[in-house]
């Protein structure tokens, strides 16, 4: 086997200008059908509903954060640093290539609803009977289970995972600037290429060097603005909560013994809990937009209303809630179904902080989900956090303000608004 494709490959990128596959590897894995599949999934899930720019993919997604990868790579051995073990290039370039192939179509909804797991999904097409396991298989004696290592964060190289998978790694980089780039926030840029040069591998890890400080500043202000314009937005919010009520009506149904008019096998294995692999690579966001267009016209009426509000974008509205009040929220149920709305699928209440992003954490703890802090290396080789440097920084970590949002259709409750309580009425500015 060639160490080198023979001509590089170049894909041409709004974000990074271009993306460069040198390694034969890297290029078959870009051609097997389980990583083109991340074409027809969107990197932002039910965004383009707010921000119509927002239809870029996953597979567009996952070629920047090998690109940043190659990058950071690149600089450490054209530096000559010797704590970069060079014989991870490989591992590293394919696990960042790789890191989301086990996304399904509206990942996070899904997730939510069904209790799947991307994660696992990754791991389970890099090891299962596929064609990127044999490509990896043919490249390197056990490369496949290195890299799904790497991805659950086992790897015995922690710098490797870090790469993938850190405060600052090249998945949050790319998707920072590509999700800025599609939705048009351009409060999300930062100066990739400074941050790029001022990465260093030290005692295991990546650390910034620190005169680069004001880079991550940046690139933290980034995360900070992306998370409250973009990644939270109430109108995503709804259309997710939208989306999440259609799959837990269509299980319900099929619990129930419902006989659908249209129900394509991979979306009969997702209800019944029984997925192979072969059947989860089927799964495409066409796929499930084609199913909504179908049940569309169901007998069913909340699942066929549901799928309509989802397709014409008649979402629900919503109105925010200084805290969770559990009594008032209790009698609302019972007034939704007073008014013919059951409150399983039109009555939702949402705080922010169950996504999966955060601005900035400081503290490290072992074992859970935290991952270690981004640290400064200064010219005598000592490390601080870098919220003790910075000022702005310090005033941005661990920040967690959500708001609690209560979604419902406006248009099925205002036709039934006098049969409400005066309480509800007020609050829901009826
Ligand atoms: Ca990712």
């Amino acid at each position: 086997m060639s160490r080198e494709l023979e001509e590089e490959k170049v894909f041409k990128d709004p974000v990074h200008h271009s993306v460069f596959v040198q390694d034969p590897t890297v290029w078959k894995l870009i051609n097997t059908p389980e990583f083109q599949r991340l074409r027809r999934i969107r990197q932002l899930g039910t965004s383009y509903l707010t921000f119509h720019g927002a239809e870029h993919s996953r597979f567009s997604h996952s070629l920047g954060v090998y690109e940043i990868t190659r990058k950071i790579i690149s600089q450490f051995e054209r530096n000559g640093f010797v704590e970069w073990p060079q014989e991870e290039r490989l591992v590293s370039l394919c696990a960042a290539l790789l890191h989301d192939v086990g996304h399904g179509p509206f990942s996070h909804s899904l997730e939510q609803v069904f209790g799947t797991d991307h994660e696992k999904w990754t791991c389970d097409i890099i090891l299962g009977d596929t064609e990127v396991n044999r490509v990896l298989r043919e490249a390197q004696e056990g490369l496949p289970e290195r890299i799904s290592s790497v991805i659950c964060k086992t790897y015995e190289r922690p710098i490797v995972v870090s790469l993938v998978s850190s405060q600052m790694d090249a998945d949050r980089m790319d998707y920072l600037l590509r999700d800025s780039y599609f939705t048009g926030v351009h409060y999300g840029a930062f100066d990739l290429g400074r941050i790029l040069r001022v990465l260093r591998p030290y005692k295991g890890n990546i650390v910034v060097k620190e005169s680069g400080m004001h880079a991550v500043e940046a690139y933290l202000m980034s995360r900070y603005q992306m998370y409250w314009q973009v990644y939270f937005h109430p109108v995503t919010r709804s259309s997710e909560i939208v989306l999440r009520s259609i799959f837990k009506r269509a299980r319900a149904l099929h619990d129930s013994g419902y006989k659908f008019g249209f129900l394509l096998p991979p979306l009969r294995s997702l209800f019944d809990g029984t997925l192979t692999v072969r059947e989860y690579l089927e799964l495409d966001e066409a796929m499930v937009q084609t199913a909504f267009g179908q049940w569309k016209h169901e007998q069913d009426p909340i699942l066929s209303d549901l799928c309509r509000r989802f397709l014409n974008r008649d979402l629900y509205k919503y109105i925010p809630m200084a805290s969770r009040d559990e009594s008032w929220l209790a009698e609302l149920r019972d007034e939704w179904r007073r008014i013919g709305l059951d409150p399983d699928y039109y009555l939702e209440v949402d705080t922010p902080t169950d996504l999966p992003y955060d601005v900035y954490k400081p503290e490290t703890k072992q074992g859970g989900e935290d991952k270690p802090p981004i640290l400064l290396l200064d010219d005598k080789g000592g490390l601080t956090e870098i919220s003790a440097k910075s000022e702005i920084i310090r005033s941005i970590a661990g920040l967690q303000r959500g708001k609690y949002h209560v979604y419902y259709p406006e248009d099925r409750v205002r036709e039934q608004a006098r049969k409400l309580s005066p309480l509800t009425r007020e609050r829901l500015y009826l």
